[in-house]
Parts: structure tokens; sequence; C-alpha cells
């Protein structure tokens, strides 16, 4: 167990639950560390703040976990942290809806942990050395609590390099850690508000579908009886499909990746074919492997009458956010342009280091540049299993609007 000791003036922040302590706030550690373990973090005048782990290859030195003094930190700690998480999800379960986050790193006190369940899996991306060395103590918890047919947990690509973790997937049945390669199962089926979808072993983005958008789906489906959507960046289809489902008079779908494209096609397919989405519904959508600014900037004016905006992590750090901001506030603009007078946009943006406040500021010049007034309807966020801690802002990272763009 380390002692560590922080800087005068560097304290304010973990005494407010805020977890995160970068190497220069500290200024003693005691015994020298010689490998990543436990700590008890101290103001510079002795008095106890959290424990925590210490890891100094992660870019974050210290994670601070538990503000409790008398708190035994170990595996079934974290085990219990596991089981906590797990159980406040009781919320969401619904039938009609198989797939949501178990663990929302930092937000449910692990961090760099995200961990998601589909129907009888569970895929974990890991985007800290803390997930990484408790990853066997994780996947036994869930484990524990859901018995899942399989657990797949892979690095975040994002954060391979600046942890020092290799890139790779780990595969754990009944909670063991196992060799055996799984990667030839069969896909796994698994419902978002009774709609159809599947992901494939091993394949796709982040954990394989975007749960977070779930609550903002059903809220687009309200908006789409009759109109002419435009869903850009659409994956593989969640805000296409509610669309349709909600009457919508066409969809073009456009993702730069093929992949998604092709598993978006299929859904319309597949959920037509069941009943799922009324009749026609293939028809009445069109699907383009396309960038989306280029795609934006070349459909004809009054061409849509409802638009999805729901772009990549555009700034991935806040160094990189005013180029971030410029390409938010291009997006939206050309949107604005484009889109029919009393046309609706549903705009996202997923960065975590773009605060609401920026994010808004961002479409008052897009409108002013644009030349349209623009009403605000509804404010946007990601659902209930995706927690906002209020003492660690970065949580509340999924932002967005539905906006009524007026000409005039
Ligand atoms: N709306 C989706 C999630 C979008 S995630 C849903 O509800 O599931 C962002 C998507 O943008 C990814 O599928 C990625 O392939 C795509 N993408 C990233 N940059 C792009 C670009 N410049 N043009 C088109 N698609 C892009």
């Amino acid at each position: 167990m380390y002692r560590i000791t922080l800087r005068e003036g560097r304290e304010k922040l973990p005494m407010k639950h805020h977890p995160w302590v970068f190497s220069g706030a500290i200024r003693r550690i005691e015994p020298k560390a010689v490998e990543a373990g436990w700590a008890d973090v101290f103001t510079s005048d002795g008095r106890f703040i959290a424990h925590g782990w210490y890891d100094e290859k992660s870019h974050i030195v210290l994670h601070l976990i538990s503000w409790k003094e008398n708190e035994s930190m170990d595996d079934e700690c974290i085990a219990r942290l596991v089981t906590e998480s797990v159980r406040r999800r009781s919320i969401i379960s619904e039938g009609s809806t198989t797939a949501y986050r178990l663990i929302h790193g930092e937000a449910d006190f692990l961090p760099g942990i995200a961990a998601d369940i589909y129907g009888k899996e569970i895929r974990i991306v890991i985007s800290s050395r803390f997930a990484d060395h408790f990853l066997p103590v994780i996947a036994e918890a869930l484990d524990n609590e859901l018995s899942p047919d399989i657990i797949e947990a892979s690095v975040d690509k994002a954060y391979a390099g600046s942890e020092g973790l290799k890139e790779r997937t780990r595969t754990f049945i009944r909670g063991k850690e196992t060799d055996d390669d799984f990667s030839g199962r069969s896909a796994q089926e698994f419902l978002e508000d009774g709609i159809r979808y599947s992901i494939e072993p091993g394949k796709g983005q982040k954990s394989g579908f975007y749960c977070d958008q779930r609550v903002n789906r059903k809220i687009v489906e309200r908006y789409a009886a009759g109109k002419r959507v435009l869903d850009l960046f659409s994956f593989t289809g969640g805000f296409t499909l509610h669309a349709l489902r909600g009457g919508c008079a066409s969809v073009d779908s456009v993702d730069s990746s093929f992949p998604a494209i092709k598993a978006l096609e299929d859904n319309i397919r597949r959920n037509e074919d069941e009943g799922i989405l009324p009749e026609g519904s293939a028809e009445r959508s069109n699907q383009y492997v396309s960038d989306c600014f280029d795609f934006l900037r070349s459909s004809e004016n009054g061409r849509y009458d409802m638009m999805i905006l729901d772009p990549p992590k555009l700034a991935k750090t806040k160094s990189a956010l005013e180029n971030a901001l410029r390409a938010y506030k291009d997006l939206n603009r050309v949107a604005m342009l484009k889109i029919e007078d009393g046309g609706i946009i549903a705009t996202f943006s997923c960065s975590g280091a773009v605060t609401r406040e920026d994010f808004r500021m961002m479409l008052s010049w897009a409108a002013a540049d644009a030349g349209v007034e623009i009403q605000l309807i509804e404010t946007l966020s990601a659902g209930p299993d995706h927690p906002v801690r209020l003492s660690f802002p970065e949580s509340e990272y999924l932002k967005g609007y539905i906006i009524r763009v007026l000409k005039g």
C-alpha cells in the first residue's frame, strides 16, 4: 500500500471526488513506487482524501476509487463495485430491450471500463491499465451476477498507446479466462425497444452497438411521421429503423463504413419481414457508403425535412476542442442551410471535451452563419444506463438537441 501526498493547491478536485490525478499533482509517494498498487491519498497537511490505484505507466497515474476512509481496497471491493453497478441497471430491464450498458467507467467508480450486455453476451471495452489489471475480477463478478454465454474484452484503440496496452481481445467463459477461439460462433441477437439487431463476434466499432442513443432513437421516432429523413453517420441504423417505425415518407442513411451500411440494410429487411417495421420500409429507404460532410454538401436544398447528425467523437482531447467545434459548426451550418423551412434536426456531440454550453454556442453560431433562426425543442442526453456523475463532469459526454429550423 502506497501513501501518496498531493501538492498544495492540487487537492481541490480530488477532494470534490473528481477521480483523476496526474503526476504533476503528486508531491510524495512512500515507499518509492516500483509497481502498480493501491494507495491512500492525503492532502499536503496530512488529511485523508481517498483510496486510489497508482500506476506510473498510466497517463492518469492515480485513479481515485473510494472516498470512504475505512473501506479496505482489494479484489473483493472491485467485485462489489461491479455487482452494485449491474444492480443499478434494474431500471432498464424491460422485455423489449436486451442491450444496455452495465458499467459506465468512472461514473460507476470503475475507471476505464465500459461494459455492455447484448442478449447473452457481454462486451467490455478497456481504456485504462486499471481496467486491464482487474479484468479477471470484473469478468468473474459479471458472470456471477448475469451468467452470460461469453464475455469478451478488447482494448480501446484510442488509449492503447497512451496506456501502454497491447491491442488484444480476451475471452471469459463462465467467468474464467480462456485461450479457446470462439470467433466462429454465430451472431448474437438482441432487442432494443422492440427492434431486432445482431452483433457479429469480435467485429464492429466500440463494443458493437451504440446503446447510449436508445432513448434518443425513441424520441426521433415521434417526429418522423411523413418526413423525408436524412440519417447521417447512421452506423447500423438505430435512428433509421426508428424513423421507419415512426412512419417516415423516406429515409436516406449515410455512413463511411461499408459493413455498417450492409448491416443496416439487413436490419431493415429483417425487421420488416418480422412485422416490426411497416410494410414497404425497405422500399422507402436508401443507403449510401459515403463521407457525410461531402454527401450533405452535394445534397439538394429542401430535399429533407428531418435530419439526424450523430458524428463520431470529433474532439478526442481538450486541446483538440477548437478544431472539433469548427467541424461541428460546419456540419450543423450546412444542415441548417439544406433542410426545408420548418425542418427538424436531431444533432449530437459525443465528445467529452465539448460541454453543453460549447455545443449550444456552436449551434447559435451555425444558425447565424446560415442566416436562420433555430428553436431548441428538446434537450437530449444518454439514457439512464449511462449515468452522469456530477463530480466527474466528463461523464456527460453525449449531448444533443432536437431543433426546428425557421427560415422566414
Ligand atoms: N448514429 C449511429 C452511431 C454513429 S457512430 C447509431 O445510432 O448507431 C459514428 C459513425 O460515423 C460510425 O458508424 C462511423 O463509421 C461513421 N463515420 C465517421 N466519420 C464519418 C464520415 N466522415 N462520413 C461518414 N461516416 C463517418
